[in-house]
């Protein structure tokens, strides 16, 4: 069970954070647990939405993905094993769902979003996602400042490279090597998306959760 100061203290940062967040025009609030964020995902996700689910350690975690299955929305998702026509397929799915349900790789406490993509498809569902774009972000994710938030982004690529059986560059030497200036084949982090503020024509929900979930 978690220390009560640090249950108060992840409390008033994480306050602070939805603050931040809603000055640049996210909507957000702060939940305790993974519990209670899955309650407010099964809230917020209309029963009759397609959800599309990109590569996300944190929603999976908290049970959002099983709980939505089976009270009947619809999962778009290119999890597990699968051509590589069926993922492109899955992944385009995904981009075009009512809901887009991911996580951040970090947010800085100035409210900035930032994620790293290897091949697009989760950058471009944030900033272009049909319906609603739901975050579930653990508090873990947090960054003082955008060069904090890109070097914490960066450090998920490791045990993300380690789930997806990728030799990356970074797994070889434990720590990023900044591979994308070699043009390496098997580079994960070659598009950086950084939302800046909501944007315009999108809807942004933020759940920021005051436990570690995901990478
Ligand atoms: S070594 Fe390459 S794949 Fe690994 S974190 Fe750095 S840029 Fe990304």
């Amino acid at each position: 069970m978690a220390n009560e100061n640090v249950i108060r203290a992840n409390e008033i940062v994480g306050n602070d954070l939805v603050k931040a967040l809603k000055r640049r025009g996210f909507e957000a609030e702060y939940v305790p647990t993974g519990e209670e964020a899955l309650k407010r995902v099964l809230e917020l996700v209309p029963e009759n939405a397609s959800v599309g689910i990109p590569g996300t350690v944190t929603v999976r975690a908290i049970g959002a993905l099983d709980a939505l299955k089976a009270r009947g929305n619809v999962i778009y998702q290119h999890w597990g094993p699968m051509t590589n026509e069926e993922r492109r397929i899955a992944r385009d799915r995904e981009n075009g769902a009512d809901v887009f349900l991911t996580s951040a790789n970090a947010v800085t406490r100035e409210g900035q979003i930032i994620n790293i993509d290897g091949t697009g498809n989760r950058v471009a569902g944030m900033a272009w996602g049909n319906g609603l774009v739901l975050f579930v972000v653990g508090i873990n994710k947090l960054a003082f400042d955008l060069t904090d938030g890109l070097k914490r982004a960066k450090s998920a690529t490791i045990p993300n490279a380690i789930r997806q059986h990728v030799d990356t560059a970074c797994v070889k030497a434990g720590h990023c090597v900044n591979c994308s200036v070699s043009g390496n084949e098997d580079s994960m982090c070659r598009a950086i998306l950084i939302l800046d503020q909501a944007v315009k024509g999108r809807k942004y929900h933020v759940i920021v959760v005051g436990e570690n979930l995901g990478y």
